[in-house]
């Protein structure tokens, strides 16, 4: 191993007793309070077979969440570069569909000729060699590396045991342990009970790894006594025991962090400087909190999809609009919306949209729900109602318009019609470079492209005047050319393009106060340092409508 490896930090987050308790969160917390002096690689372990989530219902697993480099990666990406303000590369996250294919693909090569093939030592070298080879890559100062799942899972063990033969790679004194539990409140009892805890850091040292930091998850802050204990009986200084407070935003984590000494947890284990998070962020997190009493410019958003079961599967766009509130004088109220329940119940965005100044129609796939976004759609272009249509919504848009304002009653998508089924007006069509594209995972037009503004329209206003803006896509089909003519001779503007205008990235209606819609997904590259700018034109056009 090279002298350069050698000098590399490593912070390995694990999680116990449940899932969803925030890990990303915690790791990301984490990176944010190093990342102003190192550099920091964010390294994500999943245990499923899937290559990546793309192939995944948002439902099942949350967001896809879509890199600049085309990666299609798990939701915790997109806490780790709005936390680290980075840009992160698809083959950081690390799944057990894209080790074994690995492996399989090695085996069949001969690689492993006259060998058996195993988990260990095969797989866990495989992980420690993924992990490696991004060190190499990136020459990071920390690398975090997240292992999903919960520690017991069979499926996250050989992470597990990688990262354990890692540790005596690169010498223990380079390696930081932190663990995440649960501690709770039971009802009735009253007390925090420290015993969940206990039993998941025995099942982390029955794997050979002894935690440094253990984070308490839990509703109150953990007193002195609880803490002790949790030292005690984990082998851990009380100092390194850290309460993981609930709090109702995400970016106050840090802040709690800080505050319960995380630093000095670390740097006694690490030779690393950490620093405390930034005035910039306080500021943006007081404002983010106060405004929460700001009844006089108080707004409703609907967001209108048909993955609303899980908040996780729009996390990016919940996250876009708290990076408004961060910056705008504005108190933001999602209402959600399942648009599926509306197709079947007539006059139901009358009702819906009731008391809702700004309407999202963010993106989606297949049929179900359609209709009912076409609805609101309709809804938000009659009624002057501010509107943000993302990918699919921008498409919807397109296809609203051309029925109920070209007259082209039975314009359609034709991924409505898969099944083969002739359109007559197929105003949104598979793009040409998708036609004969077979294979569902990681084929779609995907990451980070220019898109090439029109001067004196409102999305050119909107950029700040800039002709060209870098923006991140997901989608297989696209406005139709062959209707755009008909379109824009009715008042329809097309005012983002791919630089060479072949494919439509953004539409706008003159007529209306705000009626924006893009291909691209701008909540991707939202962040408190850097929030969307079509989401704060929503934002404002929003607090404008309430007024009048
Ligand atoms: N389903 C549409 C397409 O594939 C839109 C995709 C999206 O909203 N991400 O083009």
């Amino acid at each position: 191993m090279n002298n350069q490896i050698k000098k590399i930090k490593y912070i390995v987050v694990t999680g116990g007793v449940i899932s969803g308790i925030g890990k990303g969160i915690a790791a990301a917390s984490i990176g944010s309070l190093l990342c102003d002096t190192f550099k920091v690689v964010p390294v994500k372990c999943d245990g499923y077979l899937n290559t990546d989530p793309g192939t995944m219902n948002p439902i099942e697993h949350g967001e896809v969440f879509v890199l600049d480099d085309g990666g299609e990666v798990d939701m915790d990406f997109g806490h780790y570069e709005r936390f680290l303000n980075i840009s992160a590369k698809a083959n950081w996250n690390l799944t057990m569909g894209k080790v074994f294919k690995q492996i399989l693909d090695r085996e069949r090569r001969g690689d492993f000729l006259g060998k058996t093939v195993q988990f260990v030592p095969h797989v866990t070298q495989e992980i420690k060699d993924w992990i490696q080879g991004i060190a190499n890559n990136e020459q990071p100062d920390v690398m975090l590396i997240e292992v999903g799942g919960t520690v017991g899972d069979l499926e996250n063990q050989f992470y597990l045991e990688a990262i354990r033969q890692l540790g005596r790679e690169v010498g223990r004194q380079n390696m930081l342990h932190v663990h995440l539990t649960y501690v709770p409140i039971p009802s009735g009892v009253g007390e925090q009970k420290t015993k969940p805890t206990q039993m998941s850091v025995r099942l982390l040292n029955e794997k050979g790894i002894e935690p440094d930091i253990i984070i308490g998850r839990c509703s109150e802050f953990l007193t002195p006594t609880v803490k002790a204990k949790i030292a005690s009986y984990c082998n851990v200084n009380p100092d390194s025991v850290i309460s993981g407070i609930d709090v109702d935003c995400i970016y106050e984590v840090p802040l709690v962090f800080a505050k319960e000494g995380i630093a000095k947890a670390i740097s006694s284990r690490l030779d690393l400087k950490i620093n405390e998070p930034s005035p910039e962020w306080r500021s943006w997190v007081k404002t983010l909190k106060d405004n929460r009493k700001n009844i006089d410019r108080s707004i409703t958003i609907a967001l209108c999809g048909k993955y609303t079961a899980l908040e996780d599967s729009y996390a990016s766009i919940i996250e876009a609009l708290q990076h408004c509130q961060a910056t705008i004088d504005c108190n933001i109220n999602l209402r959600w919306i399942e648009t599926t329940s509306i197709e079947s119940n007539k006059g139901a965005p009358t009702r819906l949209m009731e008391g809702v100044h700004g309407i999202i129609v963010p993106g989606g796939f297949g049929t179900r729900g359609t209709e009912g976004k076409i609805e609101i759609i309709n809804y938000a272009r009659k009624h002057k109602i501010p509107f943000l249509g993302i990918c699919y919504g921008m498409q919807l848009a397109v296809i609203e318009f051309a029925r109920n304002v070209c007259g082209l009653t039975d314009a359609n998508t034709n991924e409505v019609a898969e099944d083969g089924t002739k359109l007559e007006h197929p105003v949104v069509a598979i793009l040409p470079s998708q036609q004969g594209v077979t294979d569902k995972g990681g084929t779609m037009r995907l990451g980070g492209h220019n898109v090439a503004i029109t001067p004196g329209t409102k999305a050119y206003d909107l950029f700040d005047e800039q002709s060209t803006v870098r923006r991140r896509f997901r989608h297989r089909y696209e406005i139709n050319p062959a209707y755009i003519a008909k379109l824009e001779s009715a008042g329809l503007l097309f005012s983002g393009k791919t630089p060479d205008g072949s494919i439509m990235q953004m539409v706008e209606l003159p007529d209306h106060p705000y009626f924006v819609a893009s291909q691209f997904h701008p909540e991707l590259t939202s962040s408190l340092h850097k929030p969307s700018p079509m989401f704060a034109g929503l934002i404002k056009a929003a607090l404008k409508f309430k007024q009048a």
